[in-house]
């Protein structure tokens, strides 16, 4: 028998996915090298590493469709093979790979809304926030957020937010919830890249309508921008929204360094963007606050992104930044901010 496991301020799951991998390609393993350290250097007590169990299908079905799942795993079987053109790709292990990173994902989840922890991370791949619920894309075969958005809905959770400061789109995850008036999913990302969606316009569809937002975003983005975003947008909003769980898909490609974009968010901006999201949390509910891993192909950028929003949910004090600023000066963001917050009625 297994007594109550002890409690802590930061329950995380760490899912390598050693076997889902393919030479070349910039979502590898190799990625995730410095985060096993990074988190080790949390005060003893602060962070619990959990041990992740695959998700069980009836989870994944409250997302993907049977079909869409047996095609996947159909689709892995004959790995190693390209299933968009990202490229995304799959290998005969990546079908158990992604189950396991999405019942990290889950397993976090639990220990945050069981009360055994505050704050959640789920350091997972592959990534999720571009698959559909019908579609892997984007490096992405289970969206790993979405899941747990509907596992809160499941557990009597009435409304989530989630809030996406991957580089990217989340497309899969505003496809999913855009028609959900109970998910309110807001969008950082850079403009004119991949997946393409994302414009300022798509604000959510049906009884959905104006709960999706998205701010697009020209290059050299960085802190400054995210500090201004933070204070007009997603701190009214939250309020306004007044959600049960704060759901953070983080990635780590908006920072200056990543190869894939150019925003220039500093480990500094990080810590402040998470620890004013876990002040919201704290504020709004119940400090019920999950992080689920998204982009960031720097394994030193992630290593030090991860322990810098890891102290923010562990409710520690943010540490130096390793790694410094860009040094580009960032564009007037003003107007676009003014209309965002106009087109939601801020
Ligand atoms: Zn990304």
């Amino acid at each position: 028998m297994t007594g109550e496991l002890p409690a802590s301020p930061l329950a995380y799951a760490l899912v390598l996915s050693r076997e889902h991998t393919l030479e070349g390609h910039p979502e590898h393993p190799e990625r995730f090298a410095r985060l096993e350290r990074a988190m080790a250097s949390l005060p003893a007590g602060a962070a619990r590493r959990i041990e992740p169990r695959p998700a069980p299908e009836q989870a994944l079905l409250a997302v993907h469709p049977e079909r869409y799942l047996r095609a996947l795993e159909a689709a892995c079987t004959q790995g190693p093979a390209y299933v968009d053109y990202a490229p995304t790709y799959v290998t005969p292990d990546s079908y158990t790979s992604a189950c396991r990173a999405a019942g990290g994902t889950l397993n976090a989840l639990d220990e945050v809304l069981s009360g055994r922890s505050r704050g959640g991370l789920a350091l997972v791949r592959p990534p999720g926030h571009h698959a559909t619920a019908t579609r892997a894309m984007g490096f992405c075969l289970l969206n790993n957020t979405a899941l747990a958005a509907r596992a809160a809905q499941r557990a009597g959770l009435q409304r989530i937010l989630i809030i996406d400061v991957d580089l990217h789109h989340g497309n899969g995850t505003q496809a999913i919830f855009e028609a959900d008036p109970e998910v309110l999913y807001i969008s950082t990302h850079q403009r004119g890249i991949y997946p393409g969606s994302g414009a300022l316009e798509e604000t959510g569809v049906g009884e959905g309508a104006g709960a999706t937002v998205n701010i697009p975003l020209p290059p050299h983005c960085g802190d400054e921008t995210f500090a201004r975003i933070t204070d007009q947008i997603l701190v009214p909003l939250a309020h306004r929204f007044g959600p049960d769980l704060l759901l953070l898909s983080i990635g780590f490609d908006s920072h200056w360094r990543d190869p894939l974009g150019q925003l220039q968010l500093t480990c500094a901006g990080y810590s402040r963007l998470a620890s004013t999201l876990v002040g919201l949390a704290d504020e709004l509910c119940g400090g019920q606050v999950l992080a689920v891993l998204e982009g960031g192909y720097d394994a030193e950028v992630l290593a030090a992104g991860v322990e810098s929003v890891a102290c923010a949910l562990a409710r520690l004090p943010s540490r130096p930044d390793p790694l410094g600023g860009g040094g580009y000066t960032e564009p007037d963001t003003a107007s676009l901010l003014e209309r965002v917050r106009e087109s939601h009625g801020l």
